[in-house]
């Protein structure tokens, strides 16, 4: 109930012009992040936060100098994998996987931190996300497959939905 009139408020604050809650900011910039996806399905972005600071942020796309599913194809898009399915076969590295491996690359420690992600995580995602310590997962769009919140979840991480358009 709480959460429906926190949500509630930031609606009419967005709609009003006042100073945006941290949540819609920091989901604003997920938004923003997600543009640089070369994903030909879904564009997806990633922040990872912790102290009201972002330490890390990722997007959908091929692993560093690799040429891009839009550039040589998916083979998802191809086989026509239905959403959620068969994620291995994608060359893409996923948003969330990319701002955790951002964090590592730069040795920025990401325990404790709040990461803010377009879309529902994926099973994988949702892996990595536990083991990297992070203590909050915060997404806009829901995503066929539930198993990866369904973990988040089960391994005791505050798990919130915050509808994007
Ligand atoms: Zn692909
Ligand atoms: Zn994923």
């Amino acid at each position: 109930m709480l959460q429906l009139i926190e949500k509630r408020f930031n609606f009419i604050q967005s709609h009003f012009n006042m100073r945006p809650s941290l949540d819609e900011y920091f989901m604003e910039i997920a938004k923003v992040v997600s543009k640089r996806s070369t994903c030909l399905r879904q564009k997806v972005g990633a922040v990872i936060v912790k102290d009201k600071r972002i330490l890390a942020t990722g997007y959908n796309g091929a692993p560093s100098g690799l040429p891009h599913c839009d550039e040589v194809g998916c083979l998802r898009e191809k086989l026509n994998v239905p959403s959620g399915e068969r994620i291995e076969l994608c060359r893409g590295v996923h948003a969330e996987q990319n701002a955790i491996i951002q964090a590592a690359k730069f040795g920025i420690s990401i325990e404790g931190a709040t990461l803010y992600t377009t879309h529902c995580p994926c099973i994988t995602c949702a892996k990595m996300i536990i083991n990297a310590g992070i203590k909050r997962v915060v997404y806009g769009k829901d995503y066929a497959d539930k198993s990866g919140l369904k973990l988040l979840k089960e391994a005791g991480i505050e798990v919130e939905y915050f509808p994007i358009d």
